[in-house]
């Protein structure tokens, strides 16, 4: 009988004889296959409390496990490990060093929202993903993913002035993280921009580069917007306590251990 997720059993805790009788009755292979019992010394009883405070993951708690979202799921598709389902199921349960066995694959959701459409309980398994990331990035348990640092400037922009610039956008994400403005594609889109568009947008879109736009009557929004971030910070910070800094492993140990 196949053993349904059977890549989430920890190999050493699967185990199974080659050659086996018991009662005169043959047992063998998968026939006396059993998954040792496994201890958890470490529960974080809060959390769930903790991703439920973060942006995304308000309603993880109305979850029932059917699997509709790992069943539509894109990443799934191409990696059986990525299994929204299982990581709800872990943070409900408080098992946070399963959940951080996981740690650099959660961040790789692409927002599709397929999991969200099929969700027949309106979890949001996607705001679920985005929360988790952060809850990560909030514990220490891994550096900010760049993802995240475009989500940044990408948000400060429009909340700042109420309009994007890509360009100054494009141009922030590859400062912050580190990344030459001397790119092959960077390159490569910038001529080709200059080839195909016309003079005159180009010129609108150099001249907003260097002035920087704000949308009219924009400032009454951007303090709604600034207060709601303020509370929802607040309100993290509140569950999950100040944010540690990711600590990059040094030791042989510590790398192995990542
Ligand atoms: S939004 Fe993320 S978790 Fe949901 S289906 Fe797409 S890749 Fe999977
Ligand atoms: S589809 Fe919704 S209810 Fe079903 S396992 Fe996923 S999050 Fe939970």
């Amino acid at each position: 009988m196949p053993i349904h997720e059977k890549h989430l059993i920890r190999p050493e805790n699967l185990v199974s004889h080659e050659n086996l009788v018991i009662d005169g009755i043959d047992v063998s292979g998968d026939w006396s296959t059993f998954i040792r019992s496994r201890v958890v010394p470490d529960y974080n009883e809060n959390l769930q409390e903790e991703i439920e405070a973060l942006p995304g993951g308000e309603f993880i708690h109305r979850c029932w496990q059917c699997g509709s979202c790992t069943n539509s799921c894109t990443m799934n598709a191409v990696n059986p490990d990525f299994n929204p389902r299982y990581w709800i199921y872990l943070i409900r349960m408080g098992f946070e060093s399963e959940l951080v066995r996981d740690k650099d694959i959660i961040w790789q959701c692409v927002s599709c929202n397929k999991c969200t459409y099929a969700c027949p309980r309106d979890v949001v398994p996607e705001g679920v993903m985005k929360a988790t990331a952060h809850w990560l990035e909030h514990k220490g348990y891994t550096p900010k993913s760049p993802s995240m640092v475009f989500d940044e400037v990408f948000s400060e922009q429009v909340i700042e002035r109420g309009k994007i610039e890509d360009g100054e956008v494009v141009l922030n994400f590859l400062t912050r993280t580190h990344q030459k403005l001397t790119q092959p594609w960077l390159i490569e889109m910038v001529k080709r921009l200059m080839k195909h568009l016309p003079v005159k947008m180009l010129a609108t879109l150099g001249l907003a580069t260097i002035f920087k736009p704000r949308t009219k009557g924009w400032g009454p929004a951007r303090d709604a917007i600034k207060d709601y971030v303020k509370e929802r910070d607040e309100a993290a910070t509140d569950a999950l306590g100040p944010h540690i800094a990711y600590k990059k492993p040094e030791t042989p140990e510590q790398i192995a251990a990542e």
